[in-house]
């Protein structure tokens, strides 16, 4: 579905792509593709939380508790690292948005902040729940360099080593079985209304499903550019 875009922008402002979805919908491959396109930066909340807990940074260490168990990250903390982030330069022209927000109260905060300073564009990835644990349930992590591969799509060259960096591989906490349940019955509840609090404050809302990711961002790039004269 395409609905037209917000009245209040004007030419020249950053653009902002909000990218939802479930967990495993693909929102970080399709993230790779938009960012490619519009050439603007990726910022995906999930490794902005994986570098902190990395250097083992105060929010960091926060955010594992959280994370480990399968819930949500407190609004706080992601603001905190997620804005810090936002003010470099590489955002100036514009960013996506992998991972946030997550909540319709996280995405009224950033609707506050970018009211009248952004284009802003949102894409929702649709995937059944079958799909969703079929590939999160299979995928698999490197140790050392966070590449991930997976058992039945995206295997390693060598069985459990990264064909990067030659680490071992690893199954993340958060892509258990019971982990992924969780973290699916999350997504229905406080997730799935940032949906509609985008169409209700109207700006252009793509929904698209996961086949190919390269061929759904670059048709929906020519959607975009007819509606709303993006180059
Ligand atoms: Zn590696």
């Amino acid at each position: 579905m395409v609905t037209s875009c917000s009245k209040e922008t004007t030419p020249g402002q950053p653009l902002v792509v909000i990218l939802l979805g479930a967990p495993g919908s693909g929102k970080g491959t399709q993230a790779v593709e938009l960012a490619k396109m519009f050439e603007i930066a990726h910022i995906s909340t999930g490794d902005l939380f994986r570098e902190n807990i990395k250097k083992e940074t105060e929010l960091g260490k926060k955010a594992k508790a959280f994370i480990e168990k399968g819930q949500l990250v407190p609004d706080e903390l992601v603001f905190d690292m997620l804005f810090d982030r936002l003010s470099r330069p590489d955002c100036q022209k514009g960013y996506i948005l992998d991972g946030f927000p997550r909540t319709k109260a996280q995405a009224k905060k950033l609707q506050e902040k970018l009211k009248g300073h952004a284009k802003i564009l949102v894409f929702n990835l649709v995937v059944s729940d079958e799909e969703v644990i079929r590939r999160l349930s299979g995928r698999l992590t490197c140790k050392v360099c966070g590449k991930v591969f997976h058992k039945e799509f995206n295997p390693p060259k060598e069985e459990n080593t990264c064909d990067a960096c030659a680490s071992e591989l690893y199954q993340r906490p958060d892509d258990t079985q019971a982990v992924i349940l969780e973290r699916l019955a999350v997504y229905y509840k406080q997730t799935k209304p940032v949906e509609a609090y985008y169409r209700k404050v109207s700006f252009s809302t793509i929904s698209m499903g996961q086949k190919d990711p390269k061929r759904s961002a670059l048709s929906s790039k020519q959607k975009l550019k007819k509606q709303n004269n993006f180059s």
